[in-house]
């Protein structure tokens, strides 16, 4: 008992990671509970006490009050502007409307924007606080898995045009984050998968330990169990920050930030075949894409068929996506051809991607031909 005492005590106390970065460091603070307790947890870094917090309206209803309550505590003034949930608010439109209210009231150059929700607000509320007056303090507090692991870490912000996702942006990063796991509880199962699988890529690209550790822990993360969240989150923050941390601004064409897109390929394919519409979410579609990515690498005789089995067996065993043929949608291999060959700007047939040796192994090659990505795609049952 005084050991499952110390556990409880031990879970309660948050984990700090340091990001260190050229221009900034700051850290990713996680555990349990710390939406109640933002207001202490913020004060030390805040320029001043007075903050914009930006937010869904799903998240606004389960936990803005509870933040709101806790930078009453400490006296940090607060508006709060709501936006409604979904891809299509990573806009121009709604980033104008923000910006608008915004500067209606005339904000001071240290007052910060918090964004409480996902990636959408993420990377919306990052880019209002990386342009208005030419940036002002950020923080974040991601609610879903995805963004606590993957883009509350880095530094991107940007939102959506007409011409394709993410085209307009900048590079901020925050004076700190909070990745309060308790608010994953009230996430839905699929969004939770999705994140969890870009947990897996992690360790597929660089961190063997934290595939091992998935193999063993998945199960519990699935089932967002507070304390294996934390550890979850943790490593893989710990691995995000390590990798931009080696390359802050995606300057280098191959190995660096480019390795995150291990799966991405082929998940991008799916994505856009079904329009971006939410059919499918971009963490399932990693999920079939590290599957086809392990294949692709044991078709041109550079990963051991081994590591294939072993990935798939571990997606099968947490029941998430590993084949095209487990989506309820049927596909063209040629058109998921076209989507990758305009994505890759392939060159003399071609194509760019992130390969594997094995797991933990990832590496980027120009040279892999269309025909391999084609046959690996009708052996899937494509
Ligand atoms: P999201 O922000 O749309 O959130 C998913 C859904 O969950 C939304 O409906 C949201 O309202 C709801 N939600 C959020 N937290 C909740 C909670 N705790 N309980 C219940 N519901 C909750 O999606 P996402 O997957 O978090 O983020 C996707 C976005 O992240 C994409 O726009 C993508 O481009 C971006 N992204 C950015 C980076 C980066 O480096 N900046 C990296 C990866 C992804
Ligand atoms: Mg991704």
């Amino acid at each position: 008992t005084t050991r499952v005492i110390e556990s409880l005590a031990l879970s309660r106390r948050p984990v700090r990671l340091p990001v260190a970065l050229d221009h900034a460091s700051y850290d990713v603070v996680i555990g349990t509970n710390l939406i109640s307790r933002a207001g202490a947890l913020l004060a030390p870094v805040l320029p001043q006490k007075k903050v914009i917090i930006i937010t869904d309206e799903n998240v606004a209803a389960l936990y803005l009050p509870a933040l709101q309550e806790a930078l009453k505590e400490t006296g940090i003034e607060f508006r709060a502007l709501t936006i409604a949930p979904g891809e299509h608010s990573k806009c121009l439109k709604t980033y104008e409307r923000l910006t608008d209210a915004i500067l209606e009231e005339g904000v001071e150059r240290r007052t910060t924007i918090i964004a409480l929700g996902g990636g959408v607000v993420g990377d919306l509320a990052g880019f209002v606080a990386a342009s208005t007056l030419r940036g002002l303090p950020f923080v974040q507090i991601p609610t879903t898995l995805l963004s606590q692991v993957d883009s509350s870490v880095g530094g991107k912000t940007g939102i959506n045009t007409r011409w394709g996702k993410n085209l307009l942006g900048a590079f901020h990063q925050p004076l700190c984050v909070l990745a309060d796991v308790s608010a994953l509880s009230t996430l839905p199962q699929r969004e939770l998968v999705a994140g969890y699988a870009e947990i897996v890529k992690s360790g597929l690209i660089g961190d063997p330990d934290l595939f091992q550790w998935c193999e063993k822990n998945g199960d519990s993360v699935l089932a967002a169990e507070p304390d294996v969240l934390t550890e979850a989150v943790r490593q893989a923050c710990a691995f995000k920050a390590r990798v931009v941390a080696a390359d802050e601004r995606e300057a280098q064409a191959s190995n660096g930030r480019a390795l995150l897109n291990l799966g991405h390929t082929f998940g991008h394919a799916l994505e856009a075949e079904l329009g971006y519409d939410g059919r499918l979410l971009h963490g399932e579609g990693v999920s079939i894409g590290l599957k086809l990515a392990f294949a692709l690498s044991v078709r041109l005789g550079v990963c051991p068929p081994e590591d294939l089995a072993r990935v798939e067996a571990h997606l099968r065993a947490l029941k998430m996506p590993a084949s095209i043929t487990d989506l309820p949608y049927s596909f063209r291999v040629a058109d998921l051809m076209a989507h990758m060959q305009r994505d890759k700007k392939m060159q003399d047939g071609r194509l760019s991607f992130v390969l594997v040796n094995g797991i933990g192994k990832a590496f980027t090659s120009r040279d892999v031909p269309a025909e391999m990505v084609r046959d690996v795609l009708i052996e899937d049952g494509c």
